[in-house]
């Protein structure tokens, strides 16, 4: 028996019931985490070259591998009859082991804390997944303890979560909030170019980071664009 059977093994153990909605949520997911990593095989090279600059470089190849095993886990986790909760557990794992660095498993804590939001009994309607973003949110800031201004993701996924809970809360569409949230995401993103690292790799080289915006919120502003063409698509 091969360790990469007794993966898939354990995997389908841990598959417990879900609700038919939650089930539709998580093909979701899936399709979501999909697109994500194939915008990612496209932006791996520009991601890397960012990362290279005041970092190490790897930041690239780190999200593209994260997120193709997510994508494959995901599918993987519905095949078996997954819930949204269950199918983002397997995939932030599989992120966080794959993708490797800060990031991997900063990502990892992120998908397993929006699928623990969303859960696999309910239907997922805009009022939880914002719950859920904001989830994501909450965990991306007890993990690395990094703040708005630190120059990372945080610097875009707060204002992400904030402007799609307030633009929902206006009575804004789920698309209409999203896409303002993501707008926001990326000129957030764009900003940290004037910061100067304080935290993660990056913070050694010091100002050498100055001019140049932080790879993790530039490559998370650009998941929430590609969602929301995944989301589109859905409605
Ligand atoms: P590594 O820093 O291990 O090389 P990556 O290059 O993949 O990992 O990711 C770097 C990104 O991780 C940074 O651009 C930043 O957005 C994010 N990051 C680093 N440290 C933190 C932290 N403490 N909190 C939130 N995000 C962080
Ligand atoms: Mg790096």
């Amino acid at each position: 028996v091969t360790a990469v059977a007794d993966d898939e093994a354990d995997e389908t153990e841990a598959i417990g019931p879900a609700s038919e909605e939650s089930r539709r949520a998580a093909a979701v997911v899936a399709r979501a985490l999909e697109a994500i990593a194939a915008m990612l095989d496209d932006q791996a090279d520009e991601l890397g070259r960012i990362d290279r600059i005041a970092g190490d470089g790897d930041h690239g190849i780190g999200m593209q591998r994260g997120s193709r095993a997510a994508a494959h886990a995901a599918s993987r986790a519905i095949a078996a009859g997954a819930g949204a909760r269950t199918a983002l557990q397997h995939a932030g794992d599989a992120w966080a082991d794959k993708g490797g660095g800060t990031s991997g498993a900063i990502w990892g804590e992120m998908l397993v804390a929006l699928g623990a939001a969303l859960g696999d009994d309910d239907a997922v309607d805009a009022s939880a997944l914002s719950a859920g973003v904001g989830r994501m949110k909450d965990a991306v800031m007890s993990f690395g303890k990094a703040t708005v201004g630190d120059k990372t993701m945080i610097d875009a996924i707060v204002p992400f979560a904030d402007t799609l809970r307030d633009r929902l809360a206006q009575g804004d569409a789920l698309l209409d909030a999203w896409e303002t949230a993501a707008d926001a995401a990326q000129a957030a993103a764009q900003a940290t170019a004037q910061l100067t690292a304080r935290l993660g790799r990056a913070r050694t080289h010091g100002d050498r980071s100055l001019g140049t915006p932080d790879p993790g919120a530039i490559s998370f502003a650009l998941v929430t664009r590609t969602v929301l063409d995944v989301l589109k698509e859905d409605a």
